[in-house]
């Protein structure tokens, strides 16, 4: 789909969120690698290539040492800047070695070495910015489908207006092809909406009148006349750009490992230094020590393959929101399921309407209407569209109250309505002469239990769909060696054992009936019986499980804004079908920051040996050290490169994973 056909209005100038080598704005910003940077890199180039040109033929060494320091000039002082920067500041880094190389080399005369360090040093800098901004460019897909104007009606016709000065209750027009910059409410019209991005089904959801549109959606076929329910900061799409700008600007944990380096690495190698200075009394050998001590490699370790994955991880539609939740995938060792809307796909609809001790049909589904009316739970919408559909008018009004994973509570003068589950309405002192052998045999039925004014009216059974990729799914955690799944839901207990049954999974490791402290009391039992639990949920009932858990995962399709902040990663599309794959990524980064590590220190080790020796000339222990960075940073490189083009095949199979079909 062309930007145009989707609605998004230029702005003059180009956000701030527009920061890489290209945006989506319909411009293209010179990044560094394609402007002034390179324009310096490549002067210094010319300048150390005549200098070493010069010096080969045996041309004036003055005109050696002059294009050397030019060159030196353009790459050099840079690096010497941030080295003194460091220090003035107290921040101890590692890296100052480099600095301190750099000028040793200068004051014995070796220009054309020192400029080649800086050379290097300089383009291992940027090769590091680029990977940074190649994640970021991800991030920012995500980011630039947001629309940044919008229609305003007026008397007098429409006006173009940002949307960030948009307030609740503004009335605009939405055109086909438009993407929804706020959640709205329809006023006039009807239309399908894409709402893929946020929910990752494909399929377009038809509104009219009454219906609330999600920002981020796309409006496909009618024109729509809308009134704001909330300003952009406050949308669903808002919130999920803000998790990911977060995700953007935070940058992946250091390595405690790395950490601890910096205090001791640093004087060890000026003590290395020291003793080669007067063992032989080479200040050359020395210096070259300094230089080939420059841990860059071994500090690029854990953050370049961090952030490799992060982009990958971006570019499936996979929202990390820290580094930390991809190193964590190593040692997850049980996984946990929230039942409704995470095993099955939480779209609900009224399949039965069974009244009790004399209720009318058509009553008690009006009672349970009046109480859903403004439910955000699947259930509820599923009530309030069976009243619609059956011509039910139902009033709004304020007087209802949920109860996240156990249902809702009406007071008005008509008294007071209970429509939730047994325990729920148990638990208010509601008797349910409900036999136990009223067994839900369809494991994707969810059965809501009514009350009014103390008196059981009656259920009604609420079909839901088991998403169709579960199945493959838990195949795929259980090739990856995580058989220990547990389901944990507010819903019956029946109603979680056909499902557990249904796949084929242990019934003892099904618990039913919980409110949402309960799954987090579970989840923490687990943890002191020394698990490490990964949680997958979807609702504002699973907000504290997902807090607890060691990783939390959430899937954007409820907009349920509780579970989307709780949660340390959002699968942003296709439901449940990258979580193997994303535990797939999150181990192959460890594995990848484990061989950096090893790779850095084995080649700084050989490095320093050598250069101690007397081995290596300054110039020979600046390339080898930059090629241990350069080494580094391709190895995490291989992270960014397991493309979900042909269904990440790739990913798959370097964790034994079969591929998707
Ligand atoms: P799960 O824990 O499996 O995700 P939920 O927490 O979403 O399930 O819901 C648990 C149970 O609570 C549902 O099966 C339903 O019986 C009840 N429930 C929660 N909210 C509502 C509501 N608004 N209306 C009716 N029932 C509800
Ligand atoms: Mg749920």
């Amino acid at each position: 789909m062309s930007r145009e056909s989707v609605g998004i209005h230029l702005p003059e100038s180009c956000s701030d969120l527009c920061r890489g080598a290209s945006c989506e704005c319909g411009h293209t910003k010179p990044g560094p690698l394609f402007s002034h940077v390179l324009i310096r890199i490549l002067s210094a180039v010319l300048l150390l290539a005549f200098a070493l040109y010069n010096d080969y033929t045996g041309g004036m060494s003055a005109v050696t040492a002059i294009t050397a320091g030019l060159s030196l000039l353009l790459t050099g002082v840079p690096v010497i800047v941030e080295a003194i920067t460091g220090l003035i500041q107290g921040k101890r880094n590692v890296c100052e070695l480099a600095a301190l190389a750099l000028a040793g080399a200068v004051v014995i005369g070796e220009w054309v070495t020192a400029a080649e360090i800086a050379l290097i040093m300089c383009i291992g800098e940027h090769t590091e910015e680029y990977m940074y901004s190649r994640a970021g460019r991800d991030l920012e897909g995500i980011i630039t489908r947001h629309p940044r104007f919008c229609h305003l009606l007026r008397d007098t016709g429409t006006i173009e207006i940002p949307v960030d000065d948009l307030t609740a209750g503004d009335r605009l027009m939405i055109r086909p092809g438009d993407i929804v910059p706020v959640d709205c409410r329809i006023h006039e019209g009807r239309s399908g909406l894409d709402e893929s991005c946020l929910t990752g089904e494909s399929i377009p959801v038809f509104k009219g009148p009454g219906d609330t549109i999600w920002s981020g959606s796309t409006n496909l076929d009618g024109v729509l006349i809308v009134d704001t329910l909330r300003p952009v900061s406050e949308s669903t799409y808002a919130r999920i750009i803000e998790l990911v700008s977060e995700a953007g600007e935070r940058r992946p944990p250091s390595h405690p490992f790395i950490d601890r380096c910096a205090r001791w690495y640093s004087p060890l190698m000026l003590l290395i230094a020291g003793l080669v200075l007067l063992g032989t009394g080479d200040a050359v050998r020395a210096i070259t020590v300094l230089i080939v001590a420059c841990p860059c490699a071994l500090l690029l370790s854990t953050p370049s393959a961090v952030v490799a994955a992060l982009g990958a991880a971006a570019r499936r539609g996979i929202l990390v929101k820290k580094g930390e939740f991809l190193e964590i995938c190593r040692s997850i060792t049980t996984i946990v399921f929230d039942k409704t809307g995470t095993l099955t796909s939480g779209v609900m609809k009224v399949i039965a309407i069974e009244p009790s001790g004399g209720t009318p049909e058509h009553e008690m589904l009006r009672i349970a209407g009046t109480a859903e009316i403004s439910s955000s739970h699947p259930a509820g919408k599923a009530i309030v569209q069976a009243c619609r559909d059956v011509g039910i008018e139902l009033q709004i009004r304020g007087t209802a109250c949920q109860y996240p994973g156990e249902g809702v509570e009406d007071r008005s003068d008509a008294g007071v309505t209970l429509v939730g589950s047994l325990s729920f309405l148990e638990r208010k002192g509601v008797k349910i002469p409900l036999p136990e052998s009223d067994v839900v045999s369809n494991p994707a039925v969810c059965t809501v239990f009514v009350s009014h004014n103390g008196q059981y009216s009656g259920c009604i059974r609420i079909a839901d769909q088991v998403r169709s990729e579960t199945q493959k799914v838990l195949a795929d955690l259980v090739h990856l060696g995580l058989s220990r799944i547990i389901i944990l839901t507010g819903d019956t207990h029946q109603a979680a054992i056909s499902l557990a049954r249904f796949y084929c999974l242990p019934e003892n490791r099904v618990f039913s009936g919980l409110r949402p402290s309960e799954k987090e009391a579970y989840i923490a039992e687990l943890q002191e019986a020394g698990e490490k639990v990964c949680f997958i949920g979807d609702g504002t009932n699973d907000g504290p499980a997902l807090a607890r858990a060691e990783l939390g995962i959430s899937i954007a399709g409820r907009h349920d804004t509780v579970a989307l902040e709780t949660a340390g990663v959002i699968l942003m599309r296709d439901g449940l079908s990258l979580l193997a794959d994303y535990i797939c990524l999150g181990r192959r980064t460890s594995q990848i920051i484990i061989q950096n590590v090893i790779l850095a220190l084995a080649l700084n080790l050989l490095l320093i040996l050598a250069a101690a020796a007397g081995l290596l000339s300054p110039a020979a222990g600046a390339v080898g050290h930059q090629v241990a960075t350069v080494l580094v940073l391709l190895n995490s490189l291989r992270l960014a490169g397991v493309r979900p083009r042909s269904g990440g095949h790739r990913l798959r199979e370097t964790c034994g994973l079969p591929s998707h079909s």
